[in-house]
This record gives C-alpha cells, sequence and structure tokens, in this order.
C-alpha cells in the first residue's frame, strides 16, 4: 500500500505535540457551498491546516458515505456540497481527487452502477472539476493485515490501495446494527460490493463486527476525517430513518476521536457503540473523552439535540437487536460466500484444522476432518491452517452462477 499501517489510531501527526488528539466543531447551518468551504477550511485551520496532515501535489482519495445514490436531502450518502468543499480545499493545496466508495451490499460494483450512485447522490457535477476524477476502477486486491485482532486480511477497492492519502468525509447517522455511523464504519465502503455480505456473515456479532471495522481502520490509517453532521439521520439509519438538522462540520485525524465526540452530538453512550466499545476495551480510547482536544465552537452547542435511536437499540448497555436487515445479509452472505470443502484424499487426519476452529464446527472422524457447515463461521482459519491444502474454499454451483452474473462485466 501506498500508506504505512500505525499501530494507533490515536498515533501523533505532524505538528502535535500535545497527546491528546484534536477535534474541531464548526459551525455550518446550510450547504451552501461557500457556507461549506469556509466552515471547512475554518476546521482544518484549527488543526494546523492541511500542510500538518498532507503533502502537497499527493494523490489523495475522499471517501464519502455513499451507501446509495440517493437525493441529499434524504441524508443517506455525505452531501455534495461537503465532498465539493474538501476536494476544492485539495485542489488548492495541489493535490488530485479522486471519490471512491463502493457503494452497500447488494449493489454491484460496476462502472455502470456507480455511475448512477453518483448521479442519485448528486456527485455528477464533482468531475466538472479537473481536480477531481470520479472513480470507475472497480479493480480490487487483497492486502495482508497479520497485526489484526480479528481480521487478518482485506479485499480493498484499488484507489484505496494507490492514494497517498485517504479523507474519509463520512455522514453522521445512527445505525440499526453499529447504533452510530460516523467516521469509523465508513472505513467499510472500502470492502468491494458482494464481499460485504462476506464479511457480515464472517463477523456476525457487534463485537467482532466492531472488532473487524478497528483493524480495517489500523490497516488503511486515513489520514483525515471530515463529518457531515448538517443534516444528520436520526431512527432507523443508515437509510430508513428520519434527516434531522444539527448544523454542524466535525474535523479530526482520528475516526476514534471524532466518532467519541459524535456520540456527545448523537446523544449516545459510547459503549453502546459496538466498534467504540472494541476500541475502548483494546485501549485506543478512552471512555470518557478525556484524551481529546476540542477546538473551535462549543460542543454544548450541539448536545442537546436527543436524537432517535433505531427501533434496534434495546437501550443503554444491553446492546442491539439483530435486525432483519442483518440476519438477510448474514443469510446472503453464507449462501452467496465460500465455504470450506475437506479434499479427503490429500487430508491425514492431523486435526490441526479442527483444533483451531473458533466454532468447533469440525471433527475427525474415518481418518479425515468433517465440517458442519451449520456451524461453521466462515472464518477460514481451517484453510489457513492446513499445511496439506486439504481443505478449499468453494461456492455451491447456484453461488457460483450469481457469482459470475454479477461479476461479467469486470
Ligand atoms: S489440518 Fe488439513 S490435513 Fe489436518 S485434519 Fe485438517 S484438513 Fe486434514
Ligand atoms: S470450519 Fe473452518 S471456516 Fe468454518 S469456522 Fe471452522 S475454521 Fe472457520
Amino acid at each position: 500500500m501506498a500508506r504505512q499501517v500505525n499501530e494507533n489510531m490515536h498515533a501523533a501527526h505532524p505538528g502535535m505535540e500535545d497527546a491528546r488528539i484534536p477535534v474541531a466543531l464548526v459551525a455550518c447551518a446550510d450547504y451552501q457551498p461557500d457556507h461549506v468551504y469556509d466552515a471547512l477550511a475554518r476546521a482544518i485551520f484549527l488543526l494546523g491546516g492541511l500542510d500538518a496532515f498532507i503533502t502537497p501535489g499527493t494523490r489523495v482519495l475522499a471517501k464519502p458515505n455513499l451507501l446509495q445514490g440517493l437525493p441529499p436531502e434524504r441524508a443517506v450518502c455525505t452531501h455534495p456540497a461537503v465532498m465539493g468543499a474538501i476536494i476544492r480545499l485539495l485542489n488548492e493545496h495541489g493535490c488530485t481527487v479522486t471519490l471512491a466508495d463502493s457503494p452497500g451490499a447488494g449493489i454491484r460494483y460496476t462502472p455502470k452502477n456507480l455511475l448512477k450512485q453518483y448521479h442519485g447522490a448528486g456527485y455528477q457535477d464533482l468531475a466538472l472539476d479537473p481536480g477531481c476524477v470520479l472513480n470507475l476502477d472497480t479493480g480490487f486486491a487483497t492486502v495482508k493485515f497479520m497485526e489484526g485482532k480479528v481480521c487478518k486480511e482485506f479485499p480493498l477497492i484499488a484507489p484505496s490501495i494507490s492514494s497517498d492519502h485517504i479523507i474519509v468525509v463520512s455522514k453522521a447517522k445512527t445505525h440499526v446494527l453499529m447504533l452510530l455511523t460516523g467516521a469509523t464504519k465508513n472505513l467499510f465502503g472500502l470492502i468491494p460490493g458482494l464481499e460485504k455480505p462476506l464479511f457480515h456473515s464472517r463477523f456476525q456479532t457487534g463485537e467482532r463486527f466492531g472488532d473487524m471495522l478497528i483493524d480495517l481502520n489500523l490497516l488503511v490509517k486515513p489520514t483525515l476525517q471530515v463529518a457531515d453532521a448538517i443534516l444528520v439521520m436520526e431512527g432507523d439509519g443508515p437509510t430508513s430513518g428520519t434527516p434531522r438538522h444539527l448544523g454542524v462540520i466535525l474535523v479530526s485525524p482520528s475516526p476514534l476521536a471524532l466518532d467519541m465526540v459524535l456520540c456527545r452530538i448523537m446523544s449516545l453512550e459510547p459503549r453502546d457503540v459496538p466498534y467504540l466499545k472494541c476500541a475502548i476495551e483494546r485501549g485506543l480510547c478512552a471512555p470518557d473523552g478525556s484524551d481529546l482536544d476540542l477546538r473551535g465552537d462549543p460542543l454544548s452547542a450541539y448536545t442537546g439535540a436527543d436524537i432517535r435511536k433505531p427501533g434496534t437499540y434495546m437501550g443503554s448497555h444491553r446492546g442491539m437487536r439483530i435486525s432483519p436487515l442483518f440476519r438477510a445479509m448474514h443469510r446472503l452472505g453464507r449462501a452467496y460466500g465460500l465455504r470450506p470443502v475437506v479434499e479427503t484424499v490429500r487430508c491425514t487426519g492431523c486435526g490441526k484444522c479442527a483444533t483451531i476452529c473458533p466454532a468447533r464446527a469440525i471433527t475427525i472422524s474415518g481418518g479425515h476432518a468433517l465440517i458442519r457447515l451449520r456451524t461453521c463461521i466462515r472464518c477460514y482459519c481451517c484453510h489457513e491452517m492446513c499445511t496439506e491444502g486439504a481443505i478449499s474454499l468453494k461456492r455451491t454451483p447456484a453461488a457460483s452462477l450469481v457469482h459470475r452474473v454479477m461479476t461479467w462485466d469486470k
């Protein structure tokens, strides 16, 4: 990858001697392009300016929340005026910008579909800027991350690998599975199209999914985080909630720091957000926000909104009810995804796979391994572990057919 992996998302950035992590909040009442530009420029200035983070002349990936191409007033995607402002600032800094995201699961990751989502979200005019390209490259590659706690490799969309910097430009929303989607969760969009359900299938609980998101952020290490909280979504986000005006933009070098502040603004307890709970338990951020350095407008101006929670929220410290959407994603992942299959002629019956299997889905019988696919959680540890090459990963014939149809024009 063009960027280096850091151990800690709170790792110091150039020009920041203070160990606390800065988060800038700047009021922005509406999406008038000049208002957004001024607010964003001020927020970045409060952090030391773009020079503190980004070398002029480099290639930057601006990563919006492009869940699906829905109009800005629905508050599903990052507003085009916020994308336009960050692109303008980066161009003025001498950088070239690629806007890229892989939309939500169920949307085939093809150039035609990307164009449709760009148009739907109102991004098409951003391509008129000679310093900005809307990504149509649907290639991806697998990147190893042996330091990951629960995930040792990720398939990542091509521009995220070739860029010098990634700026995450998220949309603040409540979320039926993760309670909050802001900076940290946004990076899941770097996983291409139909690979996403497989991740939902492999990381089934909020905690495991949360740890996977933390691993992904530690691998990719975005340079800067911007959150569009001018119009947020409350209720059953990320798609079916209700837009709500809050009128603020946030910027930070750390996704966790930004999300900790978003929790305060969105009336959420950080430990109720699975990935923040994981981050707190991994020692990556302080539960009380004592490691944050707030700059700009006072946080108290934005904390009284009493944002409506999703219907899946069961109350503080009680977690999230598994939503029908998540069940559907899980089923899709299991039906479509690769499953481990034992090649009995190669299997020596050594039992190493049975020992490592976290789901206890493998037994040794008749001198070779047997896998109970109903119990298997598709972590693929057995495939990694078997030195005999006796566990292959295969789709069912029906899933192979679906896969061919879904990827035929790549
Ligand atoms: S590790 Fe490989 S060879 Fe050993 S029992 Fe499992 S499948 Fe068979
Ligand atoms: S059978 Fe293999 S892929 Fe399935 S849970 Fe066990 S180790 Fe993971």
